[in-house]
């Protein structure tokens, strides 16, 4: 259920995407697009294989009820956030790293102590999965996955953010944090 409310809310965004789409930079597009991929590749076909086949359930371990049902509460939260940050983002969001004609630097709400509250949640969304399913397996491949979505695309991100705003996003690099508010 929350993997299909977060679909709903990326595929409006995408849809949108495609109709407001004026790219004035774009960064190693097709590098970019192996990333979506193997997000995708992590997250969804272990998901489904755990769904729907006995493959995985080698990596099963215990976990009480309880913990999977707040794991459950996680990715409501998640999910929120997932839609609120879209929200905020509004035409700013893309799918691939790109800067917009129109870009406006966002520091407010979700962006107030975190400069990547998308990918933050992510994090959330993985603590989420690997309590519901409780599986050793799924938990590492969503972790491998986005330690290196992270890796490569955090830096180029700020990169990118950093040439078009200049001391702007340089100011706002100083005040807060990448994923995890006052901490990392
Ligand atoms: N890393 C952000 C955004 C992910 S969407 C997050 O985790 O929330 C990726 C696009 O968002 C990039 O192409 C970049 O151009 C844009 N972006 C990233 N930070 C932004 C900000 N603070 N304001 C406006 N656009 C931003």
């Amino acid at each position: 259920m929350v993997v299909v409310a977060m679909n709903v809310i990326r595929i409006h965004y995408m849809k949108r995407y495609g109709k407001r789409h004026h790219k004035e930079k774009e960064i190693a597009p097709v590098r970019e697009k192996r990333l979506t991929q193997m997000m995708f590749v992590v997250m969804a076909i272990p998901g489904v294989l755990w769904l729907f086949t006995p493959w995985l359930s080698f990596g099963q371990f215990a976990l009480p009820d309880g913990v999977r049902i707040a794991g459950f509460a996680v990715g409501v939260c998640g999910m929120w956030w997932f839609y609120r940050i879209h929200r905020t983002l509004g035409d700013n969001w893309s799918p691939v790293l790109e800067i917009r004609t129109e870009h406006t630097l966002i520091v407010s709400g979700p962006y107030k102590r975190v400069r990547h509250p998308m990918y933050s949640d992510m994090i959330l969304w993985m603590v989420s999965f690997v309590l519901i399913t409780a599986n050793w397996f799924y938990a590492a491949t969503l972790c491998i996955g986005l330690a290196i979505l992270f890796a490569v695309r955090i830096p180029d991100e700020e990169k990118l953010m950093t040439e078009r705003f200049g001391e702007q996003y340089t100011a706002y690099m100083k005040r807060t944090k990448r994923l995890i508010p006052y901490v990392y």
